[in-house]
């Protein structure tokens, strides 16, 4: 008789070891759908906000995590009030409509006004200061659906800065078109800088909504509108951060900060942005240490505040101002598949990046340009430390379609590219927590 060959006989040894499976709820998919069900959106400094902290603190000790804990810290708050608007003339239509954060509100009968039609923003910015007064205008613009969301950076100018230019203008309020790709009748919110001698009220309509303005528009033909947002400032609001711990055996060795941020916008659940960012790194930080402890400490930063101006990440950074941090990596652009790396390392550190792009080419992610962006939750302490930065860049072809709108909800996540992000960020996490060399700053900060 033959005996096996050495092959079969290593398959049926591996086969009899037992499997560790990674702990009950640790998966990204529980994760953000407990999250998503259990608290709902978590609009900052809110009771959500707050129950959705104690989830975290939760959660995250039942997996197994150390030093488990809340940092709290004071943010303004903004809370969202009625919202109406219509087209009165020339064709009566009601428009879908969302206040943009920090929005400033309209009598509480609202404003019956004459529209006036920008194609772009620098369309708004070109016309005489003090010209719109007594009239509401609209900015459109072209943002289109691609891989890198890249058009977010441009066409979300108008919800950013909007407001201040057209107050400047002497608009009675201030329209846009939602800074988003979907044609859904769901408007899009988001932070938005007003004026320092008060806020203008300040919306955005739905896509489909904003091309029948256009439409009008083109006919020559005057517009009325009639708009009612009563959004108010709440005053000084407690969010927080939840920080959690995968301890290393070498203590002394500087951590991997990773983040996400646990707040969102009221509209819908916040399940791609940015629960899933959440998932993603915690089930990550999970499958990196399943086959044994790491050399090196991998940190959670679920931040707080994020969507209002970037609070969570700040107070980090002051917080540990005077601990060392080796790498920081974010997620916090949905839950599609991760498509190209990006690495800022020092020159001492380039194999250590080419070992990380590498084992990702193996998954078909392809290196990017090294110009990683950090990101809001991560990028204060990067700038602070001048730490070592890796960008795992999403697929963001569908993300505009939902984020900040209605629409936001756990349906939209694919379960098979949620896990290619965990596989992804669970490479580059065992590659770095194994990593016991130094990991140099990029510059002494
Ligand atoms: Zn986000
Ligand atoms: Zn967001």
């Amino acid at each position: 008789m033959r005996k096996p060959c050495s092959l079969l006989a290593l398959a049926a040894a591996l086969a009899a070891l037992p499997v560790l499976a990674a702990p009950a709820g640790g998966d990204a998919l529980s994760i953000v759908t407990d999250l998503t069900t259990d608290i709902g959106q978590r609009m900052a400094g809110t009771p959500r906000e707050a129950a959705a902290r104690d989830w975290a603190v939760a959660r995250l000790k039942a997996l197994g995590f150390a030093g488990v804990h809340v940092e709290t810290f004071p943010i303004p708050g903004w809370q969202r009030g009625e919202e109406q608007a219509a087209i009165t003339a020339p064709v009566p239509q009601k428009l879908a409509v969302t206040a943009l954060g920090f929005s400033g509100a309209t009598p509480p009968q609202g404003i019956r006004a004459e529209l006036v039609y920008f194609p772009t923003l620098d369309a708004l910015q070109s016309v005489p200061d003090g010209s719109l007064k007594g009239k509401v205008a609209f900015v459109d613009h072209a943002f289109v659906a691609s891989q890198d969301g890249a058009g977010y950076g441009v066409f979300g100018q108008p919800r950013r800065i909007g407001p201040v230019i057209a107050a400047q203008k002497g608009a009675a309020a201030l329209l846009i078109r939602s800074a988003g790709t979907g044609h859904t009748r769901d408007p899009h919110t988001g932070y938005s800088q007003q004026p320092k001698d008060g806020p203008l009220p300040s919306g955005a309509v739905s896509i489909p909504d904003a091309e029948l303005i256009a439409r009008l528009a083109a006919k020559g033909r005057p517009l009325t509108v009639s708009l009612t947002l009563t959004p108010r400032a709440v005053g000084t609001l407690t969010s927080g951060n939840v920080i959690a711990d995968l301890p290393g055996r070498d203590a002394s060795l500087p951590p991997i900060l990773i983040a996400c941020h646990l707040d969102s916008w009221d509209l819908g659940t916040g399940a791609i942005d940015d629960g899933a960012g959440c998932a993603i790194i915690t089930a990550a930080a999970l499958q990196a240490s399943q086959s044994g402890q790491l050399a090196r400490t991998i940190r959670l930063l679920w931040a707080g505040t994020e969507e209002t101006g970037g609070f969570g990440g700040q107070a980090y950074a002051k917080a540990y101002a005077a601990q060392r941090h080796a790498v920081v990596i974010e997620s916090d652009s949905g839950a599609d598949r991760v498509y190209t790396a990006d690495f800022a390392f020092a020159e001492a550190d380039k194999a250590l990046a080419e070992r990380l792009a590498t084992a990702l080419a193996r998954m078909g992610i392809t290196r990017g340009s090294d110009q990683p962006e950090g990101g809001e939750d991560v990028g204060y302490l990067a700038a602070q430390q001048k730490t070592a930065v890796i960008d795992l860049r999403q697929d963001a072809t569908r993300y505009f379609d939902w984020h900040h709108t209605p629409d936001d909800t756990l349906d939209k996540i694919d379960p098979a590219q949620l896990q290619q992000n965990v596989d992804a960020w669970a490479v580059v996490l065992k590659i770095l927590g194994n990593e016991t060399g130094p990991i140099s700053p990029l510059k002494q900060p």
